[in-house]
C-alpha cells in the first residue's frame, strides 16, 4: 500500500486504538489517537490539557477547535506524509468538514471509514476491563487481553491503570454523547462510498482482516 489514511469511529470501548495500534505495527502509518493526545497533554500540563481536562473528565467532546488545531498540528508531521490512523477523530459533522479540508489542502483524501458496530453490553463489558499503560498506551483487557506479568505493560513494565473516563457513570454518558454527536457521521460517510461497517464483537484478528479486506479492494479500484 503506497499511502494509507483510515478514519476509525465507532463508540468508546468498540477496539479503534485496539486495531488502529495493530495496522501502525503491520503497515506503519502513525495511529494518531485525539483521545491520547489529550491524555498526555493533560498529564504533561500544557495549555491544551488544560483546556481539556474538566470536557474529559465529565466524558463530553472537547470543543472543535481545539480538537481541529491539534489534529492540524498532528498531521503537519513528516511522519504522516504516508498516510495516518485516525482514531477518534472526526466525532462531529464540523470535525469531518475540518478534516477533508486539511487532506485536500495537501492532495490527500480518504481511503476508508471504518464504523466499529457493537452492542452496548459488550462494550461495558470491554470497558470495565480495559486496563492501559500510561506510558506507552498500550491496550489491554483484563479477560480478553491480558499482560503476561499481571498488572504490568507486556512493553515497558509500566503499572498499567484504569482510564478515569471508564468508571460507569462517565461511560453512559459517553456513550450518549457517541449517540448524539459521533452516530450521525455515519451517513455522512456512508455517502460517499469509501465506508466500512465491521462487526466489532468478533475477535481481534478477524476485525482486522475484514478492515484489511476492504482498504486492499479500495486500492484495486479504478
Ligand atoms: P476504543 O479505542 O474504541 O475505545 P479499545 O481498543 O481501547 O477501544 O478496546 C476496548 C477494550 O476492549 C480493551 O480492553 C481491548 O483490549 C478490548 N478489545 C478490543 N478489541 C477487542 C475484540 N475484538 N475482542 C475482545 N476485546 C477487544
Ligand atoms: P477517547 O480516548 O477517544 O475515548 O477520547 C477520550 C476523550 O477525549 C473524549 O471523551 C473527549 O473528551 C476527548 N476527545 C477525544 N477525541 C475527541 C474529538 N474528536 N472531539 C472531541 N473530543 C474528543
Amino acid at each position: 500500500m503506497k499511502t494509507l489514511h483510515l478514519v476509525f469511529m465507532g463508540p468508546p470501548g468498540a477496539g479503534k486504538g485496539t486495531q488502529a495500534a495493530l495496522f501502525h505495527e503491520r503497515y506503519g502509518p502513525p495511529h494518531v489517537s485525539t483521545g491520547d493526545m489529550f491524555r498526555v497533554a493533560v498529564r504533561d500540563g500544557t495549555d491544551v490539557g488544560r483546556r481539556a481536562t474538566e470536557y474529559m473528565q465529565r466524558g463530553d467532546l472537547v470543543p472543535d477547535e481545539i480538537v481541529d488545531e491539534i489534529v492540524r498540528i498532528r498531521l503537519a508531521q513528516p511522519d504522516t506524509a504516508r498516510g495516518v490512523i485516525l482514531d477518534g477523530y472526526p466525532r462531529t459533522l464540523p470535525q469531518a468538514d475540518y478534516l477533508d479540508a486539511l487532506l485536500a489542502e495537501r492532495d490527500r483524501g480518504l481511503d476508508a471509514v471504518v464504523s466499529f458496530e457493537i452492542h452496548e453490553e459488550v462494550l461495558l463489558r470491554r470497558l470495565t476491563g480495559r486496563r492501559v499503560c500510561p506510558t506507552c498506551g498500550a491496550i489491554y483487557h483484563l479477560g480478553n487481553n491480558p499482560p503476561k506479568t499481571p498488572g504490568r505493560c507486556d512493553l515497558d513494565g509500566t503499572a498499567l491503570v484504569q482510564r478515569k473516563d471508564d468508571a460507569p457513570d462517565t461511560v453512559l454518558h459517553r456513550l450518549q454523547v457517541f449517540r448524539q454527536w459521533t452516530a450521525p457521521l455515519v451517513n455522512h460517510y456512508r455517502k460517499r462510498g469509501l465506508f466500512l461497517a465491521v462487526d466489532a464483537e468478533r475477535p481481534v484478528e478477524a476485525v482486522h482482516e475484514q478492515i484489511l479486506q476492504f482498504v486492499r479492494s479500495r486500492a484495486a479500484s479504478p
